[in-house]
């Protein structure tokens, strides 16, 4: 495009000038030189520019346009074949021959720079200057090289650049004067040349030069762009290691003590490092103590080291009060660090940085090279991003350490609990029995009469009894289900223990004056069910029902087949369950805050329903609103085998 452009701008330019002189040579031609001659001139300047339009292109570097210009002398020289022509140009204050035309040999201490105010003259005025006379005293600078070229008299001509002096000068010497008419058209035809090239050339150079500067500029922000990027993805892929730790670590049932381990040897592996260890902060020690997955370090090692806050020559422990990272390319001999633990690891390079959790510091993270002189800044900041997250990792290690602890005491204790109530409830259960059928026979006057009084303390008695083996039957129970009691699953028919067990309760219901309906649907299919735990659970419901519900209320029992499982409701409308105690009516020994001391009970016998349902494969659940009623209800998978 910008080749272009300039051929055609010198091409205009060029025809342009060759009109121009074509028309001013006709004019100045001396009108005594006679047709004939005045033909034969004209034809050779039209074919000499003719010829050297040819070569009119922008010349693509400098020295192209020397080449031009030595191309326009020699043409010119076969013009005028005795003459000699230099080319100057301008420099700070003098001028400097560029191109010269004569077959001698040239002097190089000739090829110089001259001051020579008339061509400073001529350049300003840009008009041509003719010496006829060439006299010493004009051109003393340049005496010599006008003798060399044997320039006695000689015609001047500027280049002239739009608005502006000539930089650019060529010198037409010849012996005599005599072809000074001829050669005007001639110079002036190529100092136009030259300077119409000679500037869309310095365009085009710096042009060039600007592209240059910006190809370097961009190759440096590409080369910077390059270093950034490959920075990024070392980070990237720094993040993606720790990520990949800390998903490992975060994971459902991933053990976070090996998930710290796991970072440590990432560290190791990402830094290149021999040893890595974090070192934690024992409060009650008040030292700086080596954690359990360190990398490159024995066990043996490990005990051996631990640092007590108060020695402030360790390095670690400098780190971990002023919170600021360290490094250093030979630990061994560092006056700032400890020798003995440098020796202990035989690590030279060293870095360290805290690990803070939030604002608190909790340790610090210690990494070390053989080699010397190994770890870079960069490095340290990478370590410092990684403590960050091993805060966390430590954090969670801790907690996850400090729950399995108490997880593992509290179920310790309820094995104990567990054992001791099914041992007492055994023990218990036989002396009450006898209790009981003594209680009986006094109570039946079998062994003698008793008063008033005596058959009523005797008749609390024989309650209290009742209560007691209730509850011992319930605890033992509740421990078989809790150890290894197998359920016998046989087809079972719901209707027929729902039957059972409302018959059975009528009694009771009538005694407390509320009304029990059987509502079950007539064909529900079977259930594989253990018929007597299931009509316990039915029991259960059954009894709650009629003694939380109260006097004059109604309790429902429905079924309804929900094509997978059977679901069986005990429904009642009597004063319900607060919203905040449905969620634990069916904890072991929950007990509901109204009825704890208006109704007995053992808070056993929703505990041991959900163990059976769920044993069944099944589920049970609540309903209920305050004042509105309550509705238990159980749903149990429906027998394969209809
Ligand atoms: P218990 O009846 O021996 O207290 P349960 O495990 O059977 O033990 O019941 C736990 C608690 O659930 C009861 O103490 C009572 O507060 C509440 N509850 C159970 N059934 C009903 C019901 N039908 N209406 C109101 N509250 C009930």
């Amino acid at each position: 495009m910008v080749t272009e452009l300039i051929a055609a701008t010198a091409i205009g330019a060029t025809g342009a000038f060759g009109a121009y002189w074509y028309l001013k040579f006709k004019c100045v031609l001396p009108m005594e030189t006679g047709q004939r001659a005045s033909q034969k001139a004209f034809g050779d300047f039209t074919s000499f520019v003719r010829e050297t339009l040819e070569r009119a292109y922008a010349p693509e570097q400098t020295e192209h346009y020397g080449d031009l210009t030595n191309y326009y002398l020699i043409k010119l020289h076969k013009v005028f074949p005795d003459s000699s022509m230099l080319v100057f140009e301008k420099g700070k204050g003098e001028w400097k021959l560029t191109n010269y035309l004569k077959s001698f040999k040239m002097e190089p201490k000739l090829l110089t720079s001259y001051k020579w105010s008339a061509l400073d003259r001529s350049s300003t005025e840009g008009e041509l200057l003719r010496f006829d006379e060439v006299r010493v005293g004009d051109y003393q600078a340049v005496a010599e090289l006008f003798s060399v070229f044997d320039i006695k008299s000689a015609l001047m001509c500027p280049f002239q650049p739009a608005g502006g002096a000539a930089e650019r000068m060529i010198v037409f010497g010849a012996a005599n004067p005599a072809q000074f008419d001829a050669v005007q058209p001639y110079l002036r035809f190529i100092a136009s040349q030259l300077s119409s090239i000679s500037k869309v050339s310095d365009q085009v150079f710096a042009l060039r030069k600007e592209t240059d500067n910006l190809k370097n500029e961009v190759n440096a922000v590409v080369k910077e762009l390059d270093v950034a990027g490959s920075r990024l993805i070392q980070r990237a892929r720094e993040r993606k290691a720790l990520y990949e730790v800390v998903t490992k670590v975060t994971g459902p049932g991933e053990d976070a003590q090996n998930g710290c381990a796991a970072i440590l040897n990432i560290v190791a592996k990402m830094v290149e490092a021999d040893v890595v260890a974090s070192l934690l902060f024992d409060e009650g020690k008040n030292e700086l103590v080596v954690s359990p997955g360190s990398y490159g370090i024995t066990d043996a090692d490990r005990m051996l080291y631990s640092i007590p806050v108060s020695n402030q020559a360790s390095s670690s422990v400098r780190t971990f009060l002023t919170r600021k990272p360290f490094i250093t390319a030979d630990a061994q001999n560092d006056p700032d660090v400890l020798a003995r633990y440098a020796k202990l690891w035989d690590i030279h390079s060293l870095m360290i940085v805290p690990i803070c959790l939030r604002d608190r510091i909790i340790g610090v993270l210690r990494v070390g090279s053989r080699r010397a002189d190994f770890f870079t800044p960069d490095q340290l900041e990478f370590l410092t991003i990684i403590a960050d997250e091993l805060a966390i990792i430590i954090e969670m290690v801790t907690l996850y350490e400090n729950i399995s602890k108490k997880a593992q005491e509290l179920a310790q204790l309820n094995k104990l609990k567990d054992e001791f109530l099914s041992t007492v409830s055994h023990e218990l259960k036989t002396p009450l029995t006898t209790i009981k059928g003594f209680v009986s026979v006094i109570l039946s006057g079998e062994v003698g009469p008793l008063n008033e009084q005596q058959l009523n303390f005797l008749a609390v008695v024989d309650q209290s009894v009742n209560r007691l083996t209730h509850l011992i039957s319930n605890l033992l129970d509740l421990s078989r289900l809790n150890g290894k009691v197998e359920m016998e699953f046989q087809k079972a028919d719901l209707k027929e223990l729902v039957r059972s067990a409302v018959s059975t309760m009528q009694l009771k219901a009538r005694e407390k004056k509320v009304s029990l309906f059987n509502e079950l649907d007539k064909d529900l299919p079977a259930v594989q069910a253990d018929t007597r735990w299931i009509g316990q659970v039915i029991d259960n419901l059954l009894i709650n029902a009629i003694k939380y519900a109260g006097s004059g209320a109604r309790v429902n029992v429905s079924g309804t087949d929900k094509g997978e499982a059977i679901v069986i409701c005990v429904e009642d409308n009597g004063p319900g369950i607060p919203m905040e105690e449905q969620k634990m009516v069916f904890d072991k020994f929950y007990r509901g805050r109204a009825s704890i001391n208006q109704v007995p009970g053992t808070g056993l016998g929703l505990a041991i329903s959900k163990s059976v349902v769920e044993k069944h494969g099944g589920k049970i659940w609540v309903e209920s609103r305050p004042g509105k009623g309550a509705k238990f209800c159980f749903a149990l998978p429906v027998s394969k085998e209809k």
